[in-house]
This record gives structure tokens, sequence and C-alpha cells, in this order.
């Protein structure tokens, strides 16, 4: 059996030892310290804007915007349906009703036209959207020009879920600064990683602080332990703010790593009959966290799952693009707005798949991964 190769596993800095350890040697072992407040303002810094908070999860970064913008049961809030579930889960966790936003072909990302009909018929029916949350997949940054001009003109703010895109740009700017809010996620797979954590950003200072207070519990500003409203405790550890400040070092090395994995599938498989990329926006440079190929099954002649099961034989880990969220039956009852008469979300996930992108990687394994694919094309033309 050859060895496994994984769609996008961790890959060390080699740095994060001397984070670690100078968190035990100070005994900084809490969901505070300075590893925390230093990765917090290194990030900052690094994508420019004003603050910060580290958070367990990227998960948790998403219901705090949510909290920020006083989402409560009953309220809707828009989120695009090509995404993991965790973009849409804490919309939920307020007894909010998410209203699912389809793809567009250009970037994947949330239709801007889409976006534009569910608002003239929140508008008529009287009631708007308390947010709006936009996913960048997989790297690409969505349309944001477009989203931003259609939510300012009706006064909603955006959450931008950034999860999968911290190191891409739009436009000359860091993906993830865009809306009011924006959320970043170190699980493992993601392009940096502190094995699970998130962060959230703003230019908001004082909403940030108010993130802050949440995240702690709550707790009022007293000599003993007294609390006047639900808390959560979602604070980053210090250990982990560690492996993250060595993480966020090598970031752009990553990038580019993730760029050239891509560019080598291209030129590997971009000729081969009914194999298309996930398009990169022309203004924008993807992370390309995760190499995305769209398949015409007719042209390739075999299916994704056909494919995704011959590449399992061969110990390659790939996987399916995200099933969208109008399609889970957690949310059967939601309301759905496609792009036009066509789901693109619904097109995508049919013939979508990810395919190894990790960038701890050896090229002799990226290889291995193109002849398989290269072989099955042989087989059956
Ligand atoms: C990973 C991810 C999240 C959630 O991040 P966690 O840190 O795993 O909670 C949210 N949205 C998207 C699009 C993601 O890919």
């Amino acid at each position: 059996m050859q060895s496994r190769i994984y769609l996008s596993a961790p890959h060390m800095s080699g740095n994060e030892n001397k984070y670690i350890n100078e968190a035990i040697r100070s005994n900084w072992i809490a969901p505070l310290g300075p590893n925390v407040d230093l990765f917090e303002k290194e990030l900052s810094e690094k994508i420019g804007v004003k603050a910060a908070v580290a958070v367990s999860s990227g998960t948790a970064a998403i219901h705090l915007a949510l909290l920020l913008l006083n989402v409560n049961k009953g309220d809707k809030v828009f989120c695009s349906t090509l995404t993991f579930v965790a973009s849409a889960n804490p919309i939920l966790y307020q007894g909010a009703e998410p209203v699912f936003i389809d793809s567009e072909p250009d970037t994947w990302n949330m239709s801007p036209q889409a976006l534009k009909r569910a608002f003239v018929d929140a508008e008529k029916e009287g009631e708007l959207p308390k947010a709006v949350i936009v996913v960048n997949l997989y790297g690409q940054s969505a349309k944001m020009d477009d989203i931003l001009s259609i939510c300012d003109s009706y006064g909603v703010p955006i959450i931008e879920d950034a999860a999968e895109s911290l190191g891409a740009m739009y436009k000359g700017k860091p993906s993830g600064t865009f809306g009011k809010f924006g959320v970043y996620s170190f699980n493992g797979n993601k392009i940096i990683t502190t094995s699970g954590g998130g962060m959230l950003v703003s230019n908001d200072v004082e909403a940030l602080n108010y993130a802050r207070f949440l995240a702690t519990q709550s707790r009022d500003p007293a000599p003993y332990y007294q609390h006047s409203q639900i808390g959560y405790n979602y604070r980053m550890s210090n250990l982990l703010a560690g492996v993250g400040r060595a993480q966020l070092e090598v970031l752009e090395e990553r990038v580019a790593a993730k760029r050239k994995i891509h560019s080598i599938y291209y030129k590997e498989l971009g000729n081969l009959p009914g194999i298309s990329f996930m398009p990169e926006l022309k203004g924008s440079i993807s992370n390309r966290w995760l190499t995305t190929i769209s398949i015409e099954e007719k042209e390739f002649g075999q299916t994704v799952n056909e494919l995704l099961e011959k590449l399992a034989i061969e110990n390659i880990e790939a996987r399916p693009v995200w099933k969208p969220l109008h399609l889970q039956p957690l949310f059967k009852f939601s309301r759905f707005y496609s792009h036009d008469d066509r789901d693109i979300a619904s097109e995508l996930f049919e013939n979508g798949l990810c395919i190894p992108s990790g960038t701890g990687m050896l090229e002799k394994e990226q290889y291995r991964v193109i002849e398989c694919i290269k072989k099955l094309v042989e087989i059956s033309v």
C-alpha cells in the first residue's frame, strides 16, 4: 500500500516549540497571556485592521459577530449556501432564521444578483436581515464590491467568513477585512493552524472589546464573580496562540506553496477533457487553500464519485465540494435564492471535487495524484 496523501494536513513552521516552550517556562497555561495578545496584534497588523480577538474556533467567532450585531430569535440572516455548516450554525444558536443565497459562476461565491432579489423581497415583506454572512470559498474572495454596495444600500452589515481565505487578496486588500466583522479559522486543515482556533477582526475596537467580554463569561468588573448577562467560554489558550504566532510567520510562504500546487495541477490536468478548475476572479489573488476541479461527466467519462473511489483505492484523500446548506436536512425549511433559473451551488456540488493541496505534500506525491487522474482519463477515452 502506498503512503497516504491527505487533502490538506497541518504543516508546522518549526518555530512552534519556541513559543510553546516560552509559555510553559513562564507558566502562562491559560486562555489568556502574552501569546494571545501578540497573536492578535501580529495578525491585525498583517491584515491592516484595528483589532482582533483570538477565540477557540472560527465558529465561535461567527457566533460572537452575530451577538455583536444583536441577532436574536426570529431575526433573518442572509448566508452563502455553498459552505461548511459552521457558517450558518451560529444563526441557529441565536434562534434566528437563515436565508440562503446561491453562488455565481465567476467566484463560486455569493451571487450579487441573487442577494439583490433576496433584499427586494425582504424589503417588500417589511423585514430586512440583521446581517449578511459572505463566505470566501476555498480561498477565493467573493465579489465584495458588488456585495458591499448592495448591503450598504440597505444599511445591513456584513460578516465576512474568511475561515478559508486568510492570505488572499481582493483588489489589493486582504480578504476578511471588507465586512463590519471578519472571521478566520485555524482548524487543523486550514492554511495556517493552531490545531483548533479562530479570530474575529474589525476596525470597531469597542465592539471587539465587548466580544472579549462575552467570550470570557461576561464577567462584570467587580472584585468578586458577578454576571449580568449570558457569557461564553470562547477564548483561545495561550499555548495554542503560540502555535498560531509561529504559523503566521510563514503565511506568505504557505500561500505561495498553495498557489504553486494549484499551478502544477493546472498545467498537468488543465487540458484533459471534461476537467475545469475553480476560477480566480480578475483583480483578486486566491490563497488556493484547496485546489478544486469541476468535472463534466460526459467528456471526462466518470462521475465525481467514481473518481473519488479510484483516488481512495490509491490511498489519496479527496472530497466533494461542500454540500449546499439549502440541501441539508438541517435547513429543509429555510428559504433559498438561486442565481437565476440555475442553482449554481447544486451544480458545483454535483460536479466539484477538492484534490490534495497540503503544503507539506512532496512534489512526487502530487505527481502520484496527477498520474492517477490521467490514467482514468486514458481508460475512459
Ligand atoms: C472551517 C470553517 C469554519 C469554521 O471554523 P472552525 O474553526 O472549524 O470552527 C467556518 N466557515 C468555513 C467556510 C470554514 O471552512
